[in-house]
């Protein structure tokens, strides 16, 4: 009973399979434009899904992919789902300083915006880029007029992650509220449940065990997120990746989509801003 309930927030990162952050070294942002784009038919292709469902979600989009597919984007926020900002090309904000930071943000929200003529009031950082040494990226936030950020994950990883960081949404000083993306607790030990990847690997049924347990254990909001390319088992291997990396990118694409439909069919899904009430959060813009 409870897992119908609880509302939770459907989200997914717009970017193509060469955008990865794992891909970086194989495949340049020079590149970029000369590859054929992928990830307008599968996020079309999500829309379907979530309209079949009746499913609204939050579309964390990159400025470069709102660029090149306007259309798309206009599809989005026609149907009622959120439109967010995941950066303009990708670049974590780990690697930035505020300057180039704030020009990337700013260039995103301003494309999104104009392309949709709706406020953008979202932000999730490429790899969930933002850690101790970079909590400035809150202020810059703030000063484009975002409202919530969802891009700490409170787990051990080797590509991103604070353990001892907050577990659950959280007004920050700097005036934004931050949403991390969803744990399990055990044995003192945070595991994540919140994405794609993980979701990818295991069987359904135990995804299910894991969210039904974060909700008996929390009574909060689950969400989960994931990628268009990962309903995409025909998209092209990436050469010269190392062997992690394309084990965790290449896994289990085929079945995606099959527990993508259960997924939705097994719990309630709604935008980030009605799941986690961020409409009553004011913009300080
Ligand atoms: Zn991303």
């Amino acid at each position: 009973m409870q897992s119908k309930i609880i509302k939770n927030a459907m989200t997914v990162d717009v970017e193509d399979y060469f955008h990865v952050s794992a891909f970086e070294k194989n495949i340049t942002r020079e590149q970029w434009s000369s590859l054929p784009l992928r990830v307008e038919q599968n996020t079309e292709r999500l829309l379907e899904l979530f309209s079949q469902h009746q499913v609204k979600s939050t579309f964390f989009v990159l400025g470069w992919v709102a660029e090149r597919c306007p259309t798309l984007i206009q599809k989005i926020v026609e149907q009622g789902h959120e439109l967010a900002s995941h950066g303009y090309d990708h670049q974590r904000a780990t690697q930035m300083d505020e300057q180039s930071f704030y020009q990337d943000v700013y260039k995103s929200k301003s494309i999104l915006e104009d392309v949709s003529g709706v406020q953008v009031k979202g932000y999730r950082a490429p790899s969930f880029s933002i850690n101790e040494s970079n909590e400035w990226v809150y202020q810059v936030l703030v000063e484009l007029g975002f409202v919530y950020s969802s891009s700490t994950y409170p787990i051990s990883h080797d590509l991103y992650g604070v353990p001892h960081w907050p577990r659950f949404k959280h007004q920050r000083d700097e005036g934004i509220v931050e949403i991390p993306v969803p744990t399990l607790r055990k044995q003192q030990q945070n595991t994540g449940i919140g994405g794609g990847g993980y979701f990818r690997l295991y069987p359904y049924w135990f995804s299910k065990k894991r969210i039904d347990s974060f909700h008996q254990q929390e009574h909060q909001p689950y969400s989960f997120y994931f990628h268009p390319w990962e309903i995409d088992p025909l998209q092209p291997k990436v050469q010269g990746a190392s062997i992690k990396s394309k084990i965790r990118h290449y896994l289990n694409l085929s079945r995606m989509e099959d527990k993508i439909v259960r997924l939705l069919e097994d719990y309630q899904w709604t935008t980030m801003a009605d799941a986690y009430l961020l409409n009553e959060q004011k913009s300080s813009a």
